[in-house]
């Protein structure tokens, strides 16, 4: 199976349920099971915290990215496979974007939320077509869901920004959602 660079956006909290933090290290041993590189943005605190360190003890390969004026405030993780200090957030999420494959969003806080929106919007714009998926964990991302569904039916997004992300619930789901992905870019490359 080829290597895939899959970009996971989740909290730089644990949130309040345990099971959040059972997914997210789940999903980063699945990760670096299959030999997908993780990229992320570096933090070593909540759940970002939690999936890297669950990427590294599987043996999986680590990309963060963070901002300089983050790097003491997120305790970002500098033993990560490959990491990158950068002068903005928006060149965070320049290179999160350009190094992945695909998007998932696990639970997470505003900053989640805006960086699953921006790829959405971005796809709407027809900017790319790589996958995104929102984890639905416990049922979590079921108002945003329905936020997405009212912009809809209010008339200001078409049906059609429904169609650009997947909901999934399971672990399962979202794997077999990445599986499908067809033609991953050459992480040794980026
Ligand atoms: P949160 O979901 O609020 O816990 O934040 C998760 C991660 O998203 C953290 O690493 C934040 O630095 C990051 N973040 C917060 N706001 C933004 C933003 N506007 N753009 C990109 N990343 C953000």
């Amino acid at each position: 199976m080829a290597n895939k660079s899959i970009c996971v956006y989740c909290g730089a909290q644990n949130g309040a349920m345990p099971e959040y933090e059972h997914t997210a290290r789940a999903f980063g041993k699945l990760l670096a099971n299959r030999g997908w590189r993780l990229v992320y943005g570096a933090g070593g605190t909540g759940l970002m915290g939690v999936l890297a360190n669950a990427v590294q003890e599987s043996g999986g390969e680590t990309f963060g990215v963070i901002p300089k004026h983050l790097v003491e405030w997120e305790m970002s993780k500098t033993d990560v496979t490959r990491y990158v200090v950068t002068e903005t957030m928006h060149e965070r999420k320049k290179i999160m974007f350009t190094n992945a494959d695909a998007f998932v969003a696990l639970p997470g806080g505003a900053g989640t939320i805006d960086e699953f929106i921006e790829v959405l919007t971005w796809a709407q714009l027809l900017l790319h077509r790589k996958p995104i998926i929102l984890f639905n964990d416990e049922g979590y991302w079921d108002p945003l869901v329905e936020l997405l569904n009212h912009v809809v039916k209010q008339g200001f997004a078409k049906e059609s920004l429904l169609t650009l992300f997947s909901t999934c619930s399971t672990l399962n789901e979202t794997f077999h959602t990445l599986d499908s992905i067809e033609h991953p870019i050459d992480f040794a490359k980026s």
